[in-house]
């Protein structure tokens, strides 16, 4: 692509981070989370580089479709389990495991006569709301429809989960009270039970349960907000970057860009990068966030443009038209750029659109 505005996907640094969330999970099972399109990196890609997946799991019908169509044959869970009964058919043919989290899907599922007899096909995972107030079935609504599910023929395994609001903010005592609520309210029922994502899985032992559900920590990315040693275990999958199209030399107090909302303080370098929000980068990311520039940290300067961003470049005096920006990822963790654009790094990589083109590499 001419602007050459390239996110580099690393497929051994996915497989590299799966073997690390594997070594937390000790005898747990792994369902690798690639929903969003592997939050953004290309679902078809990760899956076929993990043939070691335990189960993969998506957001919905069209996106286990996808991988089904590729050629992935491991389990995979639809995470929020059927939107509209006539996707049971598809569901049943593809072999694809679902989320139960509501009555209304218990009274459907219940209601549904498969056209050929399928006996024990569907593998369930009953949901519990146990302090996220999202999705997931009340305890008493769990225990009376575990009962009939498990009383349903076109029914086989029916796994036990719920979903914490609170793992990625270490200490946070809601976990706890979350992790009680589902252990009493799943007492004397049977089933293999999935408490964590990827926070959990790295935080909290008491969260590692038969089936573990990591998602950012795959992507090397660290889930939480506050620095913590995970970070340096974890390998970066995607790399965005881009070229520096413009250099300038400006004057103490001329300003850059639209709104003219930064200003330079004394003589500055300023590079101009063809990459902007258009293709995905935040337009929130503020004047400061880092930028790395042939490997050179450099600033985002002013504010962030449809098709470029500028940069103050006067610490890479080096740096000339043609050369490589990174914009996260090998050197510049997406953490620290979230935190730039008040957000954080899963919305980044899920916004990287299709004008971006995407380079998939096992180097390691
Ligand atoms: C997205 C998701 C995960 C993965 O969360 P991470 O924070 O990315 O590890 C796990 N479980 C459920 C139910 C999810 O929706």
């Amino acid at each position: 692509m001419s602007r050459h505005a390239e996110a580099v996907i690393d497929l051994a640094h996915f497989r590299h981070n799966y073997q690390v969330a594997k070594t937390y999970a000790g005898s747990a099972r792994v369902l690798a989370v690639i929903k969003a399109n592997g939050y953004g990196h290309g679902a078809i890609q990760l899956a076929k580089a993990l043939p070691a997946a335990d189960a993969f799991g998506v957001a919905c019908l069209d996106e286990a479709l996808e991988l089904r169509a590729a050629g992935v044959t491991q389990p995979i869970l639809l995470m929020a389990g059927f939107f509209d009964v006539a996707e049971l058919p598809a569901i049943l043919a593809h072999q694809l495991d679902l989320v139960i989290h509501s009555c209304e899907q218990v009274d459907a599922l219940l209601a549904f006569r498969p056209s050929a007899p399928s006996a024990n096909a569907l593998k369930l995972w009953l949901k519990l709301d146990s302090g996220m107030r999202r999705l997931g079935l009340a305890p008493e609504a769990f225990r009376c429809a575990w009962r009939r599910l498990r009383a349903c023929s076109l029914v086989g395994e029916v796994r036990l989960m719920s979903h914490l609001a609170s793992a990625d903010v270490p200490g946070d005592p809601f976990v706890a009270e979350q992790i009680s609520s589902f252990d009493a309210a799943t007492a004397g029922i049977d089933g293999l039970v999935s408490l964590a994502n990827s926070a959990a899985l790295v935080a909290l032992p008491q969260a590692r349960r038969a089936w573990v559900r990591p998602g950012i920590m795959l992507y090397g990315a660290s889930p939480f907000a506050v620095p913590h040693a995970i970070a340096a275990e974890l390998r970066p999958v995607m790399t965005l970057r881009a070229k520096l199209i413009a250099t300038r030399e400006i004057s103490a107090g001329e300003s850059v860009g639209y709104g003219q909302t930064w200003r330079a303080g004394q003589p500055s370098r300023v590079g101009t990068i063809a990459i902007g929000y258009g293709d995905g980068y935040p337009r929130h990311a503020r004047s400061g966030t880092p930028v790395l520039v042939n490997g050179r940290r450099a600033t985002l300067v002013g504010r962030v443009s449809m098709d470029m961003l500028t940069v103050d470049l006067t610490a890479v005096a080096a740096a000339r038209t043609g050369d490589t920006a990174i914009l996260w990822g090998a050197g510049l963790p997406a953490t620290e750029v979230a935190a730039w654009a008040d957000t954080i790094s899963y919305e980044l990589f899920t916004g990287v659109n299709r004008r971006v083109e995407f380079l998939y590499t096992a180097g390691g």
